[in-house]
């Protein structure tokens, strides 16, 4: 089959790869019908995911028809529509009965490696380092799904792929990212970064009762789509984003402050050049200009939540702020499996048309171009789909 493969820093190519096989009975192999390039694979993309290895098959956002199931399969038949999780997950663990789908004891089978860096092993992810459990990904023609049983979830009729494709992580992100804010009524939630994941906050937390949503991020079209939902904007590198938020919240700051933009966030002045510095030479794993602006804007007693992916080790953390302003934070990989349902019912009631954050479909074959201009935001780049089969 046809995958789209990891081969270094700045290198995927559309490689030609065994076929998946039913490797345990609670298996299935699906027949990729949509898969998304992520914000998480320009991390892997840009060399900060240590432990990946050339000819990994990269993907965690994926959705298709199933074509296979391995014995103990009984809730999926052959031509079911699913959308899969990309955190995978047994189901049966302290954690799984807790609802905590991404810190899964069961699905890494390298769990020693992520012992070594996190002290505990979160799940496996699909696409994600051998540290996250060296699974192949799903931006291919086809795919295998451990935990079959668990995770996919069933597409009833007449919804498109572009409607419920982010169900396998972005929307359920940006949810998640807006739940730990735990919004009460009357507050303004800010985030800072309007990919896909700010976009779907952006949109949960007017959901779950904010009076106001001020967005940062730099591109107009992005911007364009925050107002689209709402949001008041704020363009980084027209104004002072900490004085901004001051001026708009009457001087006490955002109530929820949300840091969508992760360990590879832009900036300008020495603290960027400090962390883009140390970050080259693998001193630093992340650039923190978000977080720390984030905890600095927040309001005295407010939350920070921080959907943003961080790898390892960051510096200059504010802690003193953190602790003598009394903030909470709340982080993780999407518990993506907790979410499924409900999100689906918000599509089907049709409060929410994920599709919006969509802006370019293009075939498999093109991800060495679709990963530089998602990730470069050229040709107005918001989020790219890519179909393995159908002709685009
Ligand atoms: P993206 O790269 O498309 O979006 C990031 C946005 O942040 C861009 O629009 C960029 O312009 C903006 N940005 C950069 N520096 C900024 C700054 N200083 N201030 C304000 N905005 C800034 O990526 P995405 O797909 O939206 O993903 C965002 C983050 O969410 C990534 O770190 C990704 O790894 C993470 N993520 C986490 C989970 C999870 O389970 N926790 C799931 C999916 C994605
Ligand atoms: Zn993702």
């Amino acid at each position: 089959m046809k995958a789209v493969c990891w081969h270094g820093t700045e290198d995927v190519r559309v490689d030609t790869v065994p076929d998946p096989k039913i490797l345990n009975p609670r298996d299935a192999i699906i027949k990729v019908t949509s898969t998304a390039i992520c914000g998480s694979d320009l991390h892997l993309y840009d060399g900060y995911i240590p432990t990946m290895k050339s000819g990994d098959i990269l993907g965690h956002e994926f959705m298709g028809e199933v074509v296979e199931t391995g014995s103990a399969i009984t809730n999926l038949q052959k031509g079911d529509r699913v959308v899969v999780p990309f955190t995978i997950s047994c189901g049966s663990c302290f954690f799984c009965n807790r609802d905590l789908w991404s810190l899964c004891d069961n699905s890494n089978p390298n769990s020693w490696m992520a012992e070594k860096f996190y002290g505990h092993s979160p799940a496996g992810l699909y696409g994600y380092s051998h540290m996250l459990g060296g699974y192949a990904g799903g931006q291919a023609e086809y795919a295998r799904i451990p935990f079959a049983d668990v995770g996919p979830i069933k597409i009833p009729d007449g919804m498109s792929d572009e409607q419920v494709l982010f169900l396998t992580d972005i929307f359920p992100t940006g949810y998640m990212a807006a739940e730990n804010c735990d919004i009460q009524p009357g507050e303004v939630v800010a985030v800072w970064g309007c990919g896909p994941v700010g976009q779907f906050a952006i949109r949960s937390a007017f959901m779950l009762g904010a009076e106001r949503v001020i967005a940062i991020d730099r591109f107009s079209e992005r911007l364009d789509l925050a107002k689209a939902a709402g949001a008041a904007v704020l363009n980084y590198e027209e104004v002072d984003v900490g004085s901004a938020l001051k001026e708009m919240t009457g001087g006490m700051g955002p109530d929820c402050c949300i840091d969508a933009v992760g360990m590879e966030a832009h900036g300008h002045g020495a603290m960027a050049l400090y962390d883009t510095v140390k970050q080259a030479v693998r001193l630093e794993t992340g650039r923190p200009i978000v977080l720390r602006e984030a905890i600095v804007a927040c309001r005295k007693g407010g939350k920070v939540s921080v959907p943003g992916v961080y790898g390892g080790f960051i510096d200059k953390m504010p802690m003193g702020a953190f602790v003598n302003k009394g903030l909470t934070m709340k982080s993780g990989q999407t518990h993506v499996q907790r979410y499924l349902r409900p999100l689906l019912e918000r599509i089907q009631r049709g409060e929410i048309d994920p599709s919006f954050v969509i802006t370019h479909t293009l075939p498999l074959e093109d991800a060495p171009r679709a990963y530089k201009i998602f990730r470069d935001k050229e040709e107005n780049c918001i989020k790219v789909v890519l179909k393995p089969f159908a002709s685009v």
